[in-house]
């Protein structure tokens, strides 16, 4: 991987963030692009991709926002290779696009958002991960993968099973990725947000369970996107380049007890 300089300095790195065109892939992708990546957003409103892709220029990084649902498999690989024609060979990438659902728990949750949930969180970051890991054992450069985890993966949800069972299922996946990419020089790593101020948690912040969360969160407040982008840059760094496999909490103590 190329960059010089300080540990955490991603110059010369190609970064891509999947929905990275709203809340915390919106936060990341600015923050890669900041430490020195150029940085690809790969997100379905084509519109907002473009404005995250001129905030990205202004940084001053080559960038490039693509219109992709990560659930169209067939659109994946073209995918890929637009970002590597364009920016160069991936050497980051971070599985974050996701939907929720507040389906209301097993009883009353469809097999439709079930499916949907699994193959935006899950399957998705397989087949991302697996499109990415290969062209880096290709050009021999190593790389790091991050997927995004949730509180939910350690706890579970009577509100959103499938959400919960993705997340989960990440870490998981994470933890494989990382046993068998270990020796190509690839670290994978999962970040898990506690409660973060963004449109998906919008209907959460004016329920009942907004006073459960700030019951049981140490540091007595919701999490801003920004907050995830210390995290996000530290694990695409050098800095981390013996770190893999881990799952690292940003959730203000949630998690702690
Ligand atoms: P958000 O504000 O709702 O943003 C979701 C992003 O994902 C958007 O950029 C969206 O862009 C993209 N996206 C959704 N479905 C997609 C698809 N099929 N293909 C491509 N892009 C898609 O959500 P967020 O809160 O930032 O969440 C980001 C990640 O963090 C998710 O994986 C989420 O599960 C995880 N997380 C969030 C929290 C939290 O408290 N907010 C906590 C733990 C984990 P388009 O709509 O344009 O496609």
């Amino acid at each position: 991987m190329a960059g010089n300089g300080s540990l955490f300095d991603l110059s010369g790195r190609v970064a891509v963030v999947t929905g990275g065109n709203r809340g915390i892939g919106h936060a990341m992708a600015l923050g890669l692009a900041r430490a020195g990546a150029s940085v690809a957003v790969l997100a379905r409103n084509a519109e907002q991709n473009q404005l995250v892709l001129a905030e990205l220029k202004a940084i001053g990084k080559p960038a490039l926002a693509l219109p992709l649902d990560v659930t169209d498999r067939p659109a994946l690989a073209p995918a890929v290779a637009e970002v590597e024609r364009t920016l160069g060979g991936i050497d980051i990438l971070v599985n974050n696009a996701g939907i929720v659902a507040l389906s209301g728990g097993v009883l009353n949750e469809t097999a439709d958002v079930w499916d949907k949930t699994i193959e935006t969180h899950l399957n998705a970051s397989f087949l991302l991960s697996q499109l990415v890991a290969k062209s880096m054992v290709k050009r021999k450069s190593g790389g790091k993968i991050i997927n995004l985890a949730s509180m939910y993966s350690i706890f579970g949800s009577g509100l959103v099973p499938s959400y919960s069972a993705a997340k989960g299922a990440i870490v998981q996946l994470t933890k494989s990725l990382a046993i068998e990419l270990a020796p190509y020089n690839i670290q994978v790593n999962a970040i898990a947000p506690g409660w973060i101020e963004t449109d998906m948690t919008a209907a959460v912040r004016s329920s009942p369970m907004n006073d459960e969360i700030m019951a049981r969160t140490p540091a007595k407040r919701w999490g801003k996107s920004d907050e995830i982008i210390g995290a996000t840059v530290f694990l695409a760094s050098r800095g981390a380049d013996f770190i893999t496999g881990a799952t690292l909490p940003v959730d203000g103590g949630y998690s702690v007890y």
